[in-house]
């Protein structure tokens, strides 16, 4: 039985590294740790890789030095600088193409860039799961029978090579990192498509879907037993098509408002196939990384899960946002509603003693975040207390709207969580809505065939004035619906560009 060992100090290094991802995760909870945290990460990141290069420096072969029957006391390995440098050339392209990528990325694409970068950690699990079933010596996790009387009676007399068997527990591990690995790729390419709007966001429902599901499931559990009795490479084959078959059926039956759960869930599975990995590998780092990576995952979907006030086993079971392409479309512009100009809004801004200001994706597609605050700034020194209430799922990310305003420099303690808010809407004079739509929408409260019914909301109609801005009337929010709030008698419709109608509006506030 080869046994691999890792040097101690290795081990310190894979330990520090995972200490600095605890503190990188600790650091992202809040806007203003959340540089620092991603310092630790990076250090903590380097730190595991150059412990992993070092440890692990490829070799071509074992050189015989000495009259010695063991590995460790005669044989010399012959490094592999070739191989090495393959590897940095990789190590080189990849962190260029991140560069290039995280420097050039809107930040309204970012929810895309997630799930593509999702999918490629599955993908990568899949690859490094296969490899180590093709060459299984180089991973370390083959046992050699030894003993010669059972090394012949397995080969046969001509003994042509040393029976060698890939531990049962690797191959157990194996088949769960290339299967999560695989669900994971092609439910983050589906994810990616439909953030993206390369196919549409509404939910694809297959007939008999959950028997269909869960019949592949019975089949990849099957097949990982079969591979764990036979190493065969039909089983893993099978298992991989399968699980790339169940990643692309789990996720195109959902749709709407429930995609920040889902690529919150595949950031979970991504981290459960780079841990199955880590274990095959017997890298500390990796099994560590993995781990946080999949649990905060699984912990931020039940968070999602809650501020939506729905069930896990809901979003899982799909189909949520099937009405998102009609919904409510027939209703739009029939009912009157009160358009006003940047010049009203500038006068009732500057009367009103508490504004709240609600930012939505919007924001973040005109880049309005930074005039907004200009428009803050200048409402303050008027005496109007100013404070932004931020949606668990505005945006188009978790913590987009977080992002945007701190970017903005917008004091932390200004920004309210939608608990910590939604009381004082009934004391607000003004609720400023800039941008977002889904996450003001009573339907969510009061009307159950919607799609977004039972998804806590901003309670905007108990404010005195709301000022809605969005582009025209006809545009709707992420889940397709209609908006009661357009048409409430205190609401006043700023329509245009939500950059150019803040601009005209400090514009006018400084008049
Ligand atoms: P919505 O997507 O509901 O609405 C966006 C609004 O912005 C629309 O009214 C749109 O109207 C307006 N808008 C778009 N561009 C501009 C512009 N340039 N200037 C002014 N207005 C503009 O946004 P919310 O933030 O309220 O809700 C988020 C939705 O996205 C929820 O349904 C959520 O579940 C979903 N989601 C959230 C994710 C997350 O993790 N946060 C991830 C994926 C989806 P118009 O076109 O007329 O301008």
């Amino acid at each position: 039985m080869e046994h691999v060992t890792t040097p101690p100090w290795a081990m310190l290094a894979y330990l520090i590294s995972g200490v600095l991802f605890i503190l990188a995760l600790r650091g992202l909870s809040s806007p203003s740790t959340s540089r620092a945290g991603n310092r630790y990460g990076m250090i903590g990141m380097t730190i595991a890789v150059l412990t992993t290069l070092v440890t692990h420096f490829p070799i071509t072969g074992i050189s015989y030095e000495g009259p010695s029957t063991a590995i460790e006391h005669g044989f010399q390995a012959v490094p592999d600088f070739g191989a090495f440098g393959l590897i940095l050339a990789a190590i080189a392209l990849g962190g260029g193409i991140g560069w290039v990528t995280a420097r050039k990325i809107a930040m309204t694409d970012m929810p895309q860039l997630v799930a593509a970068f999702h999918s490629l950690v599955g993908l990568a699990a899949v690859l490094v799961g296969w490899a180590a079933y093709l060459n299984p010596q180089a991973f370390g996790i083959v046992e050699v029978v030894n003993d010669v009387t059972t090394a012949l009676a397995q080969t046969g007399p001509e003994g042509t090579a040393l029976p060698m068997q890939i531990h049962p527990q690797s191959l157990i591990e194996m088949s769960l990192g290339i299967a999560i690995g695989a669900i994971t790729f092609s439910g983050s390419v589906i994810a990616f498509l439909k953030l993206a709007g390369k196919m549409s966001g509404a939910p694809i429902m297959l007939p008999a879907r959950h028997a269909i599901n869960i019949v592949l499931l019975l089949a990849i559990a099957f097949f990982i037993f079969g591979f764990f009795m036979s190493q065969s490479m039909v089983d893993i084959a099978l298992i991989t098509a399968l699980s790339f078959i169940i990643g692309f059926l789990l996720i195109i039956p959902i749709g709407g408002a429930d995609m920040p759960v889902v690529v919150s869930m595949l950031n979970s599975y991504s981290g459960w196939a780079a841990a199955a990995m880590g274990f095959t590998l017997h890298n500390t780092a990796m099994i560590i990384t993995g781990a946080l990576v999949g649990s905060s995952g699984a912990i931020l979907s039940y968070i999602m899960c809650k501020a939506m006030n729905r069930s896990f086993v809901s979003v899982i079971a799909g189909g949520f946002g099937a009405a998102a392409e009609s919904g409510g479309g027939a209703a739009k512009e029939q009912r009157p509603w009160k358009r006003g100009s940047a010049e009203d809004a500038a006068f009732l801004l500057k009367e009103a003693e508490n504004v709240i200001i609600i930012p939505g994706y919007g924001m973040a597609v005109a880049q309005a975040q930074h005039v907004l605050r200009e428009m803050a700034d200048t409402l303050k020194k008027e005496g109007v207390n100013v404070k932004y209430a931020i949606h668990p799922v505005a945006g188009r990310m978790p913590g987009h709207m977080n992002v945007l305003l701190a970017e903005a420099n917008v004091p932390y303690d200004e920004v309210f969580e939608l608990e910590d808010i939604n009381g004082e809407f009934a004391q607000a004079d003004v609720a400023f809505i800039i941008g977002a739509n889904d996450v003001v929408n009573p339907a969510a409260k009061t009307d159950k065939s919607s799609p977004i019914y039972g998804m806590p909301v901003f309670d905007v109609d108990k404010a005195k004035t709301v000022m809605f801005i969005k582009r025209s009337m006809s545009g709707v929010g992420y889940s397709g619906v209609d908006n009661d709030v357009f048409y409430m008698d205190q609401t006043m419709m700023l329509l245009a560009d939500a950059k150019k109608m803040v601009e005209e509006i400090v514009k006018s506030l400084q008049h």
